[in-house]
């Protein structure tokens, strides 16, 4: 018998019960059921593990935060995040409304539209050490760089894409190197 999902319960624990027939497939249960105390931080490195391999798994993969939040991520870049407009698809809940805003909650809105959770991005991207600046320019040359190849394929049928990674990363170390201060932790990054 499967257990329902309560729309009470953690938001972690609803985004496991949703994803069950995919975790059905974990070929570590057995190992997770012998350890003496079940370990949610192993069980999520096992799932992640399952990962497929699709164009964002070295964002999951080789991602050092903890292993929830990369779980969520994954869910995220899988669009299966438990957001309100897909749960009112399976009737747990009734009202979209987003709980800080009123506005209808989806994963778009949610992480990149409303004006309470939008203050995070802002504090987390307005950093100004070093890290911060990386941050800040991948983003934003990533989406460039992508958005520049899409339009000279729509314009000219016979582009070939550029090295969009090598021109991305050769793109941050000349933005940043403008910055003296910045100078000696790219020398050591690129010696290391
Ligand atoms: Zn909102």
């Amino acid at each position: 018998m499967l257990m329902d999902i309560k729309n009470n319960g953690s938001w972690i624990l609803r985004s496991i019960l949703q994803i069950r027939p995919d975790a059905k497939r974990l070929t570590q249960w057995d190992s997770l059921k012998r350890s003496e105390k079940f370990r949610l931080n192993k069980a999520y490195i096992e799932f992640l593990k399952e990962i497929p391999n699709v164009v964002w798994s070295g964002l999951v993969r080789s991602n050092i935060a903890r292993p929830r939040a990369v779980f969520l991520l994954w869910l995220a870049c899988h669009k299966r995040l438990p957001t309100k407009d897909r749960l009112m698809k399976i009737d747990i809940f009734h009202q979209p409304n987003c709980i800080f805003c009123n506005c209808a909650e989806s994963v778009q809105h949610l992480f990149f539209e409303c004006n309470v959770t939008s203050v995070v991005w802002e504090g987390v991207l307005r950093s100004k050490n070093l890290r911060g600046q990386f941050l800040k320019i991948a983003v934003a040359k990533t989406i460039y760089e992508i958005g520049w190849n899409r339009n000279r394929i729509v314009y000219n049928k016979n582009y070939t894409i550029r090295n969009t990674v090598n021109v991305i990363v050769d793109n941050i170390v000349n933005r940043v190197w403008v910055f003296p201060k910045y100078r000696h932790r790219i020398v050591q990054i690129l010696l290391s």
